[in-house]
């Protein structure tokens, strides 16, 4: 710019104009060039605020692309501790049974579940001091994104003792939880699912309202479109305990590979055979004799105690290896059919085992014919809290001071370290317990 200044001043000059002239040239090159020059701040402005709306996009793409990466993480693994959910929808189901559809408080996604896996609700019921935790499979399909569902039964009274009080966590659930009202939930759980990549065929057996991880089941494979063979045998009294009768009958029709096969022990007057029901009497391993092609199925159980134990020794005695049967127990009574029970050998050892309940300054020998530590500090008098009684819900964690337990089954909740799941652990060895 400065050499064309010069030779237009020379130029100028040159041809002898005159000061006057080469001044306004001069004075037209500075003016072009604060043109320029503004034109450049200009350009690098307009380039500046481009930039700046550029970062900012990004940035919210960023922001964008980790929630959605959250939320994916979240549908994936649930949730840490309690999360707030609603109960939309109380549906009564059949005597004593009702329906909750859930959804959760804060509005984000629900994550996925595996079919026959359980909810954990923390309850705070009226006249309590301590919150009651019960836990209730989900038994709609995981494929259903906009609720949970689980479906609860009202435990009364045992009928040679009503002065009892009825089931606390079921009988709130029953007659004051109402729609609009907010519950504590631990995240989906459990060990008892279906493994949705396989093909091969299934047989679920369900008695009462153990009815309800089978349907999560069932619907699952409707869902998913997959026509793997669902032989669905369900045994209740009659149509008064006919859990989700209408969606089951529903399930069976639409999908010719779910073969529904429901069983009344006491049918009453009106129930109609051929359409409430196919089959008089319970459930037991010759019904499933009469109606499956052969035994090379696998086996889903739940329901009561005398349920679980009659067919699963049918099973083992038909030759059903234990590998192709699994069950879940909704209770104490319910477990113990496959906690090995000690050898000769284990009982002697055991027998010499000494549990000592530091807080509650009490050292007793082991009783080998306890079912499992909670059962025997209860026994003692000492009170150790409990929940389902399964190694499900982790009420009965205690604190082991020194000394080593072993499990009766795998907890689907781990304890820390240091800690036992009483409910579902015996001693190894000299135990000394903080409780
Ligand atoms: C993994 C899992 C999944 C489950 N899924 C379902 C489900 O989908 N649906 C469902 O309905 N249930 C389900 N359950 C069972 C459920 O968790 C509860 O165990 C059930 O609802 C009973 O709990 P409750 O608090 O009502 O009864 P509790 O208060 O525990 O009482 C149980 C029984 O004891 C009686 N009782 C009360 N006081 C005494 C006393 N002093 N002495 C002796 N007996 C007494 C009561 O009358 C009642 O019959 C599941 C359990 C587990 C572990």
């Amino acid at each position: 710019m400065n050499a064309t200044l010069i030779d237009s001043l020379r130029n100028a000059s040159a041809g002898g104009l005159s000061f006057t002239a080469g001044v306004a040239l001069l004075a037209g090159l500075m003016a072009w060039l604060a043109v320029e020059i503004f034109r450049a701040l200009l350009r690098a402005n307009a380039e500046r605020v481009q930039n700046r709306v550029t970062l900012a996009k990004l940035r919210a793409q960023l922001h964008e692309m980790k929630l959605r990466c959250r939320e994916a993480e979240q549908a994936q693994t649930g949730w840490n501790g309690l999360r707030k959910f609603a109960v939309v929808k109380k549906i009564c189901e059949c005597e004593d049974v009702n329906a909750f559809y859930l959804k959760p408080h804060d509005g984000r996604p629900l994550p996925q579940f595996k079919p026959g896996q359980y909810l954990t609700f923390q309850l705070d019921l009226p006249g309590r001091d301590k919150p009651l935790i019960r836990c209730y499979s989900l038994s709609d399909s995981p494929h259903q994104k906009d609720y949970y569902r689980v479906t609860i039964k009202k435990e009364k009274a045992p009928p040679d003792k009503p002065e009892l009080p009825h089931g606390a966590g079921s009988s709130f659930f029953t007659d004051m939880v109402k729609e609009g009202d907010i519950l504590n939930v631990k995240a989906p759980t459990g060990h008892f699912f279906l493994d949705m990549a396989k093909t091969n065929p299934i047989v679920l057996l369900a008695g009462g309202v153990g009815i309800t991880p089978m349907l999560s089941m069932a619907n699952a494979i409707a869902a998913s479109g997959s026509k793997r063979e669902v032989f669905f045998f369900f045994g209740v009294r009659n149509v008064r305990e006919h859990i989700h009768k209408a969606e089951l009958e529903k399930l069976a029709a639409e999908n010719d590979n779910i073969h529904l096969q429901v069983a009344y022990s006491k049918p009453g007057e009106k129930d109609v055979k051929g359409k409430d029901f196919q089959h008089e009497g319970r459930v037991g391993i010759e019904l499933l004799k009469e109606i499956l092609p052969s035994n090379n199925f696998e086996y889903y159980l739940c329901g009561s105690g005398a349920f679980m134990k009659s067919l699963t020794d049918g099973l083992e005695a038909w030759g059903v290896p234990d590998s192709a049967v699994h069950f879940e127990a909704f209770g104490p009574a319910t477990v113990k059919k496959k906690t090995a029970a000690p050898t000769p050998e284990e009982t002697t050892h055991l027998a010499k085992i000494n549990v000592t309940f530091a807080r509650s300054n009490k050292t007793v020998r082991w009783e080998p014919s306890a079912e499992n530590l909670l059962e025997f500090a209860q026994a003692q008098g000492v009170k150790i809290d409990s929940g389902c009684c399964a190694g499900s819900c982790g009420s009965c964690v205690v604190a082991i001071k020194s000394g080593e337990v072993n499990y009766l089954k795998k907890p689907d909740t781990t304890p820390d370290a240091g800690t036992c799941l009483a409910c579902v652990c015996r001693p190894k060895n000299d135990l000394v317990l903080d409780a």
